[in-house]
């Protein structure tokens, strides 16, 4: 829902927007926009979901180009920013890739009709091109040599898509990890995962059962994200082991995304 929550005026919504007026200062990391990543490598930018908040997040990220979007579901807060690709997709040389499975693909056609309907299209519609991801596990997105490899996650009654790449993992929107994707996070640096509050949601990892998820796939680092109102920034990380923090709007991560090809020369 975004924090501040609409409507809300808990301590931690409180605290998201400076109060002003010499009350206590604004907890800027407990301002959190709809989840989102950017992943650039070698001059290359790829985008995992565009929800409602794409437009403020890339003009933070300081996007001037796109080479992919890679999305997990349906879901408004990870959907509804897609038109705003258009001033993007206008720069690129052919179509704008876009790559969601079955499902996702269908709300996305649904919902911007107007973009995807052969006999409708508007005329400055974003130019971009939606592929299918096949729904087994595994599947894989090659871009610009990285494999991005489809991770099946249960959202509450949907089976929904996270994604491994190089090193690291990230699995928005889970209450549960399909078995069948266990060997596909295997050997994590990096781990992003979906803590919503302290108490148990239906469709949604809670704080105790990531740390419990974390601690059976043992990445070396994780980090939470899709995080609610129910978790103030410092507080929480304060009661987390060290290599578990709560993600950030604006986090920066370094990690390896493609192994080295096989054959080369190992260092001493
Ligand atoms: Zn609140
Ligand atoms: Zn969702
Ligand atoms: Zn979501």
């Amino acid at each position: 829902m975004g924090v501040p929550t609409l409507g809300c005026d808990c301590a931690v919504c409180v605290s998201a927007v400076s109060p002003g007026g010499g009350g206590p200062a604004p907890s800027p990391r407990n301002r959190r926009t709809r989840p989102s990543v950017l992943i650039s490598w070698e001059g290359h930018n790829v985008v995992i979901d565009t929800g409602p908040d794409f437009h403020a997040q890339a003009i933070a990220a300081g996007i001037h180009r796109l080479d992919a979007v890679l999305y997990t579901h349906g879901h408004a807060d990870h959907v509804l920013g897609m038109d705003d690709l258009r001033p993007l997709s206008f720069h690129s040389p052919g179509s704008l890739p876009l790559y969601a499975d079955e499902q996702t693909a269908l709300t996305i056609e649904r919902i911007f009709n107007y973009t995807f309907s052969s006999d409708r299209q508007y005329p400055t519609r974003a130019r971009v091109a939606l592929h299918r991801i096949p729904t087994t596990p595994g599947a894989e997105v090659e871009l610009f040599g990285v494999k991005f490899l489809r991770v099946p996650v249960t959202h509450g009654r949907q089976t929904i898509t996270g994604f491994r790449f190089g090193s690291a993992a990230y699995l928005t929107d889970l209450s549960d990890l399909d078995p069948e994707s266990l060997p596909l996070l295997a050997d994590l640096d990096l781990l992003v995962l979906d803590a919503l509050r302290r108490e148990p949601h239906p469709t949604h990892s809670h704080l105790d059962k990531s740390i419990a998820l974390v601690g059976q796939l043992a990445p070396r680092r994780a980090f939470f994200t899709h995080i609610s109102h129910g978790l103030d920034h410092d507080a929480t990380n304060a009661t987390l082991p060290s290599h578990i923090r709560l993600a950030h709007d604006g986090l920066q991560l370094q990690f390896e995304i493609a192994p080295a090809p096989t054959g080369s020369p190992q260092s001493p």
